[in-house]
């Protein structure tokens, strides 16, 4: 049962709580500037945030700046914008020295691999490259997929993104599966929940893990363990969640104290 799961969670040595943002946190309004987040969800983050080892991250398709300026109360909540890429500076920044040094080595590992695959060739972009394998024969193709995966495909920092007949590797992270484990990993989270309604979210529920939580809100396919019907089912959990790390951390309701 759910809230069996997020008891369970709630006693995680550092916590990682992971929402999208429309139809998720906010409900789902008429025109899409009118969105607001729910303020008792919310509030709920807030009290999240307020504790020790415990983080909550808002991770949406709008840009960062439109959602920072509908979250006038920042907290200590992360903000992750564009469906993942767009992270605020302190945490990840966009392409820093070591991921420009980063994006030539696997520019020029893919490139000097493609000469033993016959039809694979190389194309360069802005955060990465990409290996296009479609003029390949099938043993060709395979063999060269092989090699990107467990080569470059598999060093620390790289996203890999598979296509049609394509690999694309990556010094950002690029959808929000990218960025829940980024961050996940950067904040050395030992559990993860995850709430979302759309099919961008179901990245990020394909990066959890087996003692984490993924929500889904609303009807549609998911690779989520759990189904809500809307966004106050969110608030609900959100709350239920903020009381029982309270419990956890501090042995009773939020006191003040750290
Ligand atoms: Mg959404």
């Amino acid at each position: 049962m759910l809230e069996n799961r997020l008891d369970q969670l709630s006693r995680a040595g550092v916590l990682l709580v992971g929402c999208d943002f429309d139809g998720t946190l906010a409900p789902i309004v008429e025109s899409a500037d009118d969105a607001r987040a729910d303020p008792e969800s919310l509030e709920a983050l807030h009290r999240l945030v307020a504790l020790p080892r415990t983080c909550a991250a808002i991770i949406s398709g709008r840009s960062w700046r439109d959602l920072d300026a509908r979250l006038p109360k920042r907290g200590g909540l992360i903000l992750v914008g564009s469906h993942g890429s767009e992270f605020e500076p302190d945490i990840v920044g966009e392409m820093t020295p070591q991921r420009r040094a980063l994006r030539r080595e696997i520019i020029e590992t893919v490139g000097a691999l493609t000469e033993w695959f016959p039809g694979a060739w190389a194309e360069e972009k802005p955060s990465g490259v990409a290996l296009h394998t479609r003029a390949c024969d099938a043993r060709s193709e395979s063999d060269a997929w092989r090699a990107v995966l467990d080569g470059p495909g598999s060093w620390p920092g790289i996203f890999v993104r598979e296509g049609k007949r394509i690999i694309e590797l990556s010094v950002v992270a690029s959808h929000k599966g990218d960025a829940l484990a980024m961050l996940r990993d950067r904040l050395k989270a030992d559990g993860v929940v995850f709430f979302g309604d759309d099919a961008t979210d179901e990245d990020a529920f394909g990066v959890l893990r087996e003692s984490d939580v993924g929500v889904k809100v609303g009807p549609g396919d998911t690779r989520a363990g759990f189904r809500v019907a809307s966004p106050a089912d969110v608030r609900r959990l959100l709350a239920y969640l903020a009381r029982q790390r309270e419990f956890a951390i501090r042995g009773g309701p939020g006191d003040g104290r750290a």
